[in-house]
């Protein structure tokens, strides 16, 4: 099911045999139920809500969202093994784990009893799509500048204010809004509310955004105009905790962005060695050439040393020992890496690798985000150099 290109054994976290079978049946899942449709995904600019429900049939949603809540009970594990497949099967745009390992999360680590027992059962089934709204038109990088307001009214908050960029947002009826609760202050002023689309009015939804990549994933604009929601949807119930939640979650997503890298490097090497071996040129075939080969060299030896490193930060993940810093080297080293390596290898695939219809050009328009979202590359290199 897997073949990977590197030779690298397995890690210690990696060695139950369950693994091997989980990994299984998540990429027979993904070449079943998704491949055959990803190129209409693409062209329609997202996935359809059918899809969700027949991951949560199966057991993917809530992966290791714990077994009292409707998840599956497992752990990060897990989580790395559906975005190892997702990656290998060339899945992209499917935001589970978005969902299972980015969002989920928050409402499992921070959420109050109820908050637990009202959502994540959806989250599981895949009655409920979620999305986080982080960024504004106004603030990205600089999240202590948003402008999106929650004002207590009695027992409600009433929301005003817009997102962008926002992964789901077109499918998603649960979105984990980071709001100021107290506009006077900067971070001690955020909080994250959920708010359910279905169940409220002033909500909606922009354009479905025109993206250079990830064509299948939907990405939108959201308004809140007047929007009502319980006081009970404040994660955790305090107010001004939002942003130690995110930077206490920012490392997890961030890993899982270095993983999803390697994973799309170990496709892109698969698929340029196989397509290399069967073109022709000047009698022999395009491997021949030692340029060829001392290219993929190369990116094999790169591969080998990230997919090493991104093991390292799942093992200290799990252990629940991942800093930020070293996180913020997995997200910014990874994907600056797979840029890299896809380049070098759309360049070996001639002018087919710029055709759309061919993986390698894909692949190359969808990795580019990589280096932006999750925080950019650039504020990576500062929470690092902050260690020094
Ligand atoms: C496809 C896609 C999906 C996304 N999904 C989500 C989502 O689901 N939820 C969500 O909340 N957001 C999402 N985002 C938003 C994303 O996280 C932001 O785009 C990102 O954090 C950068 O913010 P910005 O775009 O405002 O860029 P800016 O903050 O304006 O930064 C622009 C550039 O300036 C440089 N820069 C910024 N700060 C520094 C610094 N301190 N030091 C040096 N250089 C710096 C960097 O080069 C950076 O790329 C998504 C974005 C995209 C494109």
């Amino acid at each position: 099911m897997y073949e990977s290109p590197l030779d690298v054994p397995k890690p210690a976290w990696r060695q139950e045999e369950e693994l091997d079978i989980f990994s299984d049946a998540v990429g027979q899942f993904f070449e079943k139920e998704c491949v055959p449709h990803v190129q209409q995904w693409r062209k329609d600019g997202k996935v359809p809500l059918e899809i969700w429900k027949k991951a949560g049939e199966i057991g993917l949603l809530g992966a290791s969202v714990p077994e009292e809540y409707g998840g599956a009970g497992g752990d990060f594990r897990h989580e790395a093994i559906i975005i190892e497949q997702q990656q290998w099967k060339g899945v992209d745009g499917f935001g589970i784990t978005l969902h299972n390992a980015i969002i989920a999360p928050y409402i499992t680590a921070y959420g109050t009893e109820e908050q637990k027992r009202r959502w994540l059962p959806g989250i599981c089934t895949g009655e409920i799509v979620t999305a986080i709204a982080m960024t504004e038109p106004g603030a990205g990088s600089d999240l202590q500048g948003m402008k999106t307001t929650a004002k207590r009214d009695g027992d409600e908050y009433v929301i005003n204010g817009s997102k962008t960029f926002i992964s789901n947002g077109q499918s998603a009826n649960l979105i984990l809004l980071c709001v100021k609760t107290d506009p006077t202050q900067g971070a001690k002023g955020i909080s994250i509310i959920g708010v359910e689309t279905d169940k409220v009015k002033g909500f909606r939804r922009g354009r479905n955004l025109e993206k250079v990549g990830q064509h299948a994933a939907d990405t939108s604009e959201l308004f809140f105009d007047d929007v009502h929601v319980p006081a009970s949807n404040l994660l955790g119930e305090v107010e001004g905790k939002g942003f130690i939640q995110l930077m206490q979650k920012l490392p997890q997503e961030r890993h899982i962005i270095g993983l999803q890298g390697v994973g799309m490097i170990e496709r892109a090497i698969h698929e340029t060695v196989e397509y290399v071996k069967g073109r022709k040129a000047f009698g022999g075939t395009i491997f021949d050439f030692q340029n060829t080969q001392f290219t993929l060299a190369e990116c094999k030896t790169e591969a080998t040393v990230a997919k090493v490193f991104a093991d390292h930060c799942t093992d200290l993940l799990l252990k629940e020992q991942l800093d930020a810093a070293t996180a913020s080297m997995s997200k910014y080293w990874i994907s600056d890496l797979q840029c890299k390596i896809i380049d070098e290898c759309l360049q070996l695939h001639g002018g087919f690798g710029y055709m759309d219809e061919y993986p390698i050009a894909q692949m190359y328009a969808d990795a580019r985000v990589q280096r932006i979202y999750g925080g950019a590359n650039e504020v990576m290199k500062m929470l690092i150099a902050r260690t020094l």
